[in-house]
Order: structure tokens, then sequence, then C-alpha cells
């Protein structure tokens, strides 16, 4: 540790609590315990860290990439719902023009329009899911903008001197 004011290396270990007087009727001061505080044997000028404000900020920043990842796999099986009732929406449209061939036996028929009958349950089935991951979708965007906002504001209190 070299001294931001003088270069001097030489520092003295001290706690917020030696340095404050605090008096009056209803003074309360916290101190948190992670802080420790150095001074310069040079100049005096007083070193101040603490521990937990990068791993706030690294814990920030872990908690937005869980989200974000957490709602682009959201994104991506309502994709792959989608995609899916196309093609069964597709395959019921074929069936139907089969349906229509007036050469087709009436066992024929009956298996078209059984078949018919199943792609339809499925495709209820995925309407169904598909209305209860946009309402997971929603909330992960929510908690998505929640961890963003706290590694935005942890962020702006980073100084960066060259
Ligand atoms: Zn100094």
């Amino acid at each position: 540790m070299k001294c931001t004011q003088c270069g001097c290396k030489k520092f003295i270990k001290t706690s917020f609590s030696h340095l404050i007087n605090v008096g009056g009727w209803d003074v309360r001061c916290y101190i948190s315990e992670t802080v420790n505080v150095f001074a310069c044997l040079g100049c005096g000028h007083l070193e101040f860290f603490d521990k937990e404000m990068p791993n706030k900020l690294a814990q920030a920043e872990m908690t937005f990439k869980k989200c974000d990842d957490e709602l682009n796999s959201l994104m991506q099986e309502k994709n792959s719902q989608d995609n899916t009732i196309k093609e069964l929406t597709e395959k019921q449209k074929r069936i139907e023009e089969e349906l229509k061939n007036l050469d087709i036996t009436v066992r024929e028929q009956n298996e078209l329009t059984e078949k018919h009958k199943q792609i339809n349950n499925e495709i209820d089935d995925l309407v169904y899911k598909k209305r209860n991951i946009d309402r997971i979708i929603e909330q992960a965007t929510k908690n998505r903008e929640k961890a963003n906002a706290e590694v935005q504001k942890l962020r702006s209190l980073c100084i960066e001197e060259d």
C-alpha cells in the first residue's frame, strides 16, 4: 500500500470509532465492521477500505447474470413451443386437405379425424403451457431489471482514474 497523497509506504491501522467523537442527546453512529482505516505515517492521510464493497458489486453482477441466463432460457423455451404449435397447425392443415379427398376410405377418414383430434389436444396443452411461461417470463424480466438497476447503481459509485 502506498499513500495516494505523499507516496509514503508506512501506515498505521486505526479504526473509524477512534477518529470520531460523538456527543449530544441521541446521536447514533453505525460503522460497518468490514471497514478498515489506515493512516499514512508520512502525512496522516486516511485510507478507508471496505472489502464488502467489491463483494457487493461482484454479487450484484452474478445475480444479474443468473437472471439474464434464466430469461434467455425461458425465451428459448417459448420459441420452441411457438415452433411446435406452428408445426402442429400445419400438420392439421395437411390432414384437412387429405380429408377433402373423395377417394379415401371410411377407415382412412376415421383415422385422419382421430389424428386431427389428437393434434388439437396437443395444441391445447401447449397453449396452456405457453400462458404459464408468459407469466414466468414477465416475472423473470422484472427480476432482471431489478438486478440490472442494482449493478448500475453500484457501478455508478465506481471511480476510475488514469
Ligand atoms: Zn501520506
